[in-house]
Order: structure tokens, then sequence, then C-alpha cells
């Protein structure tokens, strides 16, 4: 399974770590010893096993893949069935050998903690602490603390309002946020919809249609923008649309939210015009932030 990932970030299962990976790290500044740390705290505390390679290297964050610990497993073992029998054989059947074939899977986003990043990010929108000078944003590191919690915020507001998909979210420990991840089976991720190799046109329109809805539903139901909206935030996954990289999103009342939602719109209706359907105009679709 390992293999299918391309492991081309230092592997936490690999045990110790000497000096010139821990050095690498922290140039990567991604898995520096603080974020290692990190780790293995979800790792003993049964949350996450074997750390395995990345999905995907971004400028802000990197996202990892890794299977759920003993703890997130022992948990499904308990919820999962109708009637479990003792609960002592539960705790026995959680041995390694005894492990479940279906382990749930995670996708780990690890924001970046050079200050390069964050100078970057700050010009970039900032909702609620944008207006609200504190003293954790000029530290780097609070700043991206704040960050990976708000998106972790964002997507449990969104998961829990169960009107629009996204995966799961199931930790955060500072910069490390752990979430569900949506694969399509044997070890690989579901498509972007920027990668999404369609079926016709009709599926076009449905996904168009879909990400028109969830815009709105977002907007009025979950109380969100999200901000950074497109083909590369939207993953494939079961046949539905999935928002991802909500670190960003908004409430209304943020003062630039109406601009964000538009932006959005824009993005979204450009993706879906060069795929070659028809679209609704921009201020049609914004139509409901008045209704
Ligand atoms: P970035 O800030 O780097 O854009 P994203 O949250 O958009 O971070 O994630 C980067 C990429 O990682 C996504 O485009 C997607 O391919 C992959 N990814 C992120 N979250 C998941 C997930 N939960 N399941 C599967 N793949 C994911
Ligand atoms: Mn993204």
């Amino acid at each position: 399974f390992a293999n299918q990932i391309k492991t081309d970030e230092l592997s936490f299962t690999r045990g110790k770590t000497n000096k010139d990976k821990a050095n690498r790290a922290t140039v990567e500044n991604v898995l520096d010893p603080r974020t290692m740390r990190f780790l293995q705290a979800l790792t003993s505390r049964g949350v996450i096993s074997d750390f395995n390679g990345c999905i995907s290297t971004g400028k802000e964050a990197n996202v990892y893949h890794a299977f759920a610990g003993y703890k997130q497993n022992q948990k499904k073992d308990k919820t999962g069935e109708e009637e479990s029998p003792a609960p002592d054989s539960v705790e026995n059947n959680a041995e390694e050998e005894e492990a479940p074939e279906e382990r749930d899977e995670y996708a780990i986003k690890i924001y970046k903690t050079s200050i390069l990043v964050f100078k970057d990010r700050e010009r970039y929108v900032d909702g609620e602490f944008r207006f609200r000078k504190s003293r954790s944003q000029h530290n780097p590191r609070k700043m991206i603390k704040i960050w990976a919690e708000k998106e972790y915020r964002n997507l449990r507001r969104i998961y829990q309002s169960g009107v629009i998909p996204v995966p799961k979210p199931i930790e955060i420990k500072n910069n490390v946020l752990v979430m569900e991840f949506l694969n399509r089976g044997n070890g690989f991720a579901s498509p972007r919809l920027r990668d999404y190799p369609y079926k016709d046109r009709e599926e076009i329109s449905y996904f168009y249609y879909n990400m028109i809805a969830d815009i709105r539903l977002l907007y009025q139901i979950c109380r969100l923008v999200h901000a950074d909206l497109s083909e590369y935030n939207t993953i494939v996954h079961n046949g539905e649309l999935y928002f991802i990289d909500v670190s960003q999103s908004v409430q209304p009342e943020h003062p630039m939210s109406l601009d964000f939602l538009r932006m959005d719109i824009k993005n979204v209706n450009l993706y879906f015009a060069k795929m070659g359907i028809d679209i609704f105009p921009e201020r049609l679709i914004f139509q409901f932030t008045i209704s």
C-alpha cells in the first residue's frame, strides 16, 4: 500500500530520525521537530498509525496519508456493530494481530511553519482575526495554529450541518489537521474536479448545478463563504462534490464576505464555461444573498 503513495518526504514510521533528516525537514518547514512531536502524540494516543507518504505539497501546507490508530478503530468497533457482545471482548479484538481488515484512512494536512509562508498569507484573507489585532497575530507559529484550527472548525461546522459533503474532521493539534481521507479504493485519492474524467456533458451540468446549490447552502445553512472555491478545492468522491481547503472561509458577517462570494462564483463559472456548458450569469446566482 505504502508504495502507491509516493514517499518523497520523511517517513514517520521509519522510527528514529537522524540529524540529517531532521535538518532537511526543518528546511522543508513542515516536519520540523515540533511537528514530529505532535505526530508522535497523535500516534501514542491512538488517533493515527502508519504515517505514510505525501499526497500533496502546497505553498502553505502538505497533505499526508495515514491510517487510523487503535483508538479510532476501537471506537469504530464499538459504534459500528449493532449489538456488540461484551465490551471486554472488543478490547481484546483490538490487539495488533486482530486488527480489522477495513481500517479508516486519514488525510493529514500539515501547515508549514515558515515565516515566509506566514508573510504571504498575511496579505490574504483572515476572517474574523483580520480586524482584531491580537498579540498572536505577530507570532507566525501562533498564527499558523489559528489557521489550522480555523480550517478544523469550518470543516466541523460544514460536516455537522450535513448538507454539503466534506471530509470528516478527526483531530486538530497545532499545525496538524487530521481528517477523513477521500479515496477511490486501493489507496488512491479521489480526484479533484480539475482532474475528474467526465462521462458526458450531462455529468458536467450535473456537477455545475450541484456546485451552485452547494455555494448557496454553504451560505444559507452553514453561514460560510468558502473564499477559495475552485476546481482545485473540490474533490469528486462517490459521485458527489466535496469541498476541501476551508481555512480561509468566512462568515457572512465578515466585511469582505460578499466579495469573496462573488469571486467563488466567478471562478466556478469560468471553469464550467471552459468545460463547454451554459452557465448562469454571476449576478443571477448572487441573488440568493438578498432573498
Ligand atoms: P492546499 O492549501 O495545499 O491547497 P488542500 O487542502 O487544498 O491544501 O489540499 C491539497 C490537496 O491534497 C488537494 O488538492 C487534494 O488533492 C489532497 N487532499 C486534501 N484533503 C484531502 C482529503 N481529505 N482526501 C483526499 N485528498 C485530499
Ligand atoms: Mn487547495
